[in-house]
């Protein structure tokens, strides 16, 4: 099975390279076996046992069932850094392309703790069904670096970043597998990315998405995560004959997405009453100024330190009530130990895998609609696609244009997966993968994977 476009590794040990990911991926990549929901699922398995739903509803065959539940490609390397104090750290790092039936992989790049291969194959699992439910021509993949980039100097950072890149740079490209921003990396990070990547292949702004709109990056792309959060929050919201405007919203998490969804939510009239990053957050029912929080934390240690509002744990916060709560910050919050005490109507999966399978089960029960991360987040790719066309075409477009076609696509997405739920009467989950896995097994039977 090649799940590659036609293009060739320029030299040697790049073919070197690659042969060995690909013995390694037969050996690391394989589909764990179906397992029943249970509390103790790691990320790759909660992935995978949506996917596995989807199989069986839609009768696939089972050549496909595990080209698909399984990762194509996985490439593991160490990303030794040189310290300011000198002293050499070694790194883990991955790059993980799980499938690429629709076209070159694509996927963000995590720099966090808890980034292992593991949560990173249950990410590229994700960007695979997330870019065909929103129709994007690409497959799927994710990289992480094992590090806590709060505790690492800009130079660190910026050392970090291009090693990683030098080491991964046999298998991603153009046509190949394009990174982009995700959890603790930014426009910088991929601005160096872009020219580690340029000072052995050449200048190569298509490489990354994400980047400064000075080095070719779209407008638009930094808020395009949240801003696809909100289009399909009050799209979901109209359907549910629920008010958006004067809703209340209780986001966790306030970096790139938890910051964008709160600031378009408020923009659109709605409450945001809570917000948090990793340390605490802050409640208010009166609703909180997002902009004014947000100069706050430039400074300040967490946003929980505050004076408008009530400091809460990221725990209290979830179980705050009301109309809509946006996970928007890590994996794996709402489980079958907080499942019960959500409060809310709705919840709009701005992070990757924030509900574990068995929790999920619990809101259902509950009559907890759950807009699913595959749908929800999807914005960032969807503009992240518009850059790499603008940098193939090197033509840059408008603002109004990025954000019309963001909205287009994010609303049909949002109807297709919306009028399928209603049909087959299954979650808005169920109905995502089932979209997202017919496309994709369609794909690659045409490629003639199996
Ligand atoms: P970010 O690094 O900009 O912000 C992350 C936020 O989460 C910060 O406020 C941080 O303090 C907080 N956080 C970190 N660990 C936490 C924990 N254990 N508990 C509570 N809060 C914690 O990252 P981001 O780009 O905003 O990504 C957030 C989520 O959105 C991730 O799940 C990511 O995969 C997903 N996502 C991001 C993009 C994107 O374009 N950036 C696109 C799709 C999905």
């Amino acid at each position: 099975m090649s799940a590659e476009k036609t293009s060739k590794p320029n030299e040697p040990e790049e073919q070197e390279a690659l042969e060995e990911s690909r013995d390694t991926a037969t050996e690391m990549g394989s589909a764990p076996p179906v397992v029943e929901a249970h509390d103790e699922m790691t990320p790759f398995e909660a992935a995978t046992y949506f996917f596995h739903l989807a199989a069986d509803r839609l009768g696939l065959r089972d050549e496909m069932r595990s080209v698909l539940a399984s990762t194509y490609r996985e490439m593991a390397v160490q990303v030794p850094v040189k310290m300011d104090d000198g002293f050499i750290k070694v790194h883990r790092g991955y790059r993980i392309q799980h499938n690429g039936a629709r076209g070159p992989y694509k996927g963000g790049v995590r720099f966090h703790p808890s980034a292992d291969l593991d949560e990173v194959r249950a990410l590229a699992a994700l960007m695979t069904w997330k870019n065909a439910l929103v129709d994007v021509p690409f497959g799927g993949a994710k990289g992480g670096v094992q590090c806590d980039p709060r505790k690492l100097s800009e130079g660190e950072l910026e050392r970090l970043t291009r090693r990683f890149t030098s080491m991964i740079g046999y298998i991603i490209g153009v046509q190949r597998d394009i990174p982009a921003p995700d959890m603790g990396t930014n426009a910088q990070t991929m601005a160096w990315m872009m020219d580690a990547y340029g000072q052995k292949y050449g200048y190569t702004p298509g490489i990354v998405t994400g980047k400064p709109v000075e080095l070719g990056g779209s407008p638009g792309r930094e808020e395009a995560t949240g801003r696809g959060v909100v289009i399909c929050a009050r799209e979901i919201a109209k359907k549910r004959n629920m008010q958006f405007r004067d809703a209340s919203v209780v986001i966790q998490g306030f970096g790139n997405v938890g910051y964008w969804a709160a600031r378009l939510a408020s923009e659109a009239g709605a409450k945001v009453v809570a917000v948090s990053d990793v340390t605490s957050g802050i409640y208010n029912k009166e609703g909180l100024d997002i902009q004014d929080l947000h100069s706050f934390t430039a400074d300040a240690e967490t946003v929980g330190d505050h004076e408008d509002g009530d400091k809460v744990s990221n725990d209290d916060l979830l179980e705050i009530e009301c109309d809509i709560l946006i996970p928007a910050a890590i994996e794996g919050v709402i489980t079958s130990d907080n499942a019960d005490k959500v409060r809310t109507q709705l919840v709009v999966e701005a992070a990757n895998g924030p509900i574990t399978p068995v929790a999920d089960k619990i809101l259902a029960e509950n009559g907890v609609m759950v807009v699913p991360d595959i749908l929800a987040n999807a914005g960032g790719v969807t503009v992240s696609y518009f850059e790499w066309v603008q940098n193939i075409q090197e033509f840059r477009w408008e603002i109004d244009n990025v954000n019309f076609e963001l909205k287009k696509r994010m609303t049909k997405a949002t109807e297709a997966v919306f009028s399928r739920s209603e049909h087959d009467e299954t979650s808005l989950r169920d109905a995502g993968f089932d979209i997202a896995v017919e496309r994709v097994a369609r794909a690659a039977e045409l490629r003639g994977y199996v």
